[in-house]
């Protein structure tokens, strides 16, 4: 039985202000209860969160990065290290999200290396998978998204990768307002679960995508979607709040 997870991707919105009244809203909200939630602020944010939700560990709120270096350490100008995100209490990473792999030109190779890094770091990666409109339309998503976790198989093995997370998020429905059909989205994440192999029983796999209250409960509903990775929306704590309720399974 694979337990609902459902992730906030903050990504460059939030302020001291913004933290103080967020975390104080999402406390009070979020019992913990059927379904673990994470947030992933800025990383200037990262401290100020993760000292705003020390004293109340029965949310069980895990907070993580939006990105961490390939590297361990160095003269990488710029760069987060994976063990400097443990270093101060963060227990997960994305790595590969779209915006990182279309904006910043992040490869394959180059996301499978940050998974790697964010393991050994104790890190729980969630690795971010997804084909773009034109894609799609190619008819290229199945093998698409297989070539972005073959890169972390073929470097660290199944069983390294079902110690993380994956993320299905069509290019195409992120911050659009577009969001795949349940069925849509099914149909990749069980082609993803046949890649994961044994590892496939247990590792959480989360659709991305425009999630909102609206649309969470078709799209939660579906036998291989484990929850999900919610950008925009979960600027909001009612509608963030609201989509982790839908999380949870009667
Ligand atoms: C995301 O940033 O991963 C995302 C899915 O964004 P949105 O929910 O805004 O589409």
């Amino acid at each position: 039985m694979r337990k609902p997870l459902v992730a906030g991707n903050w990504k460059m919105h939030g302020s001291r202000r913004f933290v103080t009244d967020h975390i104080k809203a999402l406390k009070h909200r979020l019992s913990g209860d059927g379904v673990d939630v994470a947030i992933f602020p800025p990383f200037i944010y990262l401290d100020q969160v993760i000292r705003s939700l020390a004293d109340k560990p029965d949310t069980a709120i895990a907070v993580g990065a939006q990105n961490v270096s390939h590297e361990r350490e160095g003269a990488f100008t710029g760069e987060v290290a994976a063990a400097m995100l443990s270093d101060i209490g963060c227990r997960m990473v994305l790595v590969g999200h779209s915006e990182r792999r279309t904006l910043y030109g992040e490869s394959n190779g180059m996301v499978a290396s940050k998974f790697a890094t964010a393991l050994t770091a104790g890190l729980t990666p969630v690795l971010c998978v997804g084909e773009t409109l034109a894609e799609r339309e190619a008819g290229s998503t199945f093998k698409v998204v297989e070539a972005q976790m073959a890169a972390v198989i073929d470097l660290l093995g199944h069983s390294r990768l079902g110690q993380g997370v994956i993320a299905y998020e069509p290019v195409w429905a992120i911050g659009t307002g577009m969001t795949a059909t349940p069925e849509m989205a099914q149909d990749v994440h069980a082609a993803i679960r046949q890649q994961l192999g044994e590892e496939g029983e247990t590792t959480r796999i989360l659709y991305g995508g425009s999630v909102k209250a609206a649309n969470a409960e078709a799209l939660f509903n579906q036998p291989d979607i484990d929850g999900g990775l919610v950008g925009g929306a979960s600027l909001d704590a009612d509608e963030f709040t609201a989509i982790c309720r839908k999380a949870v399974q009667p």
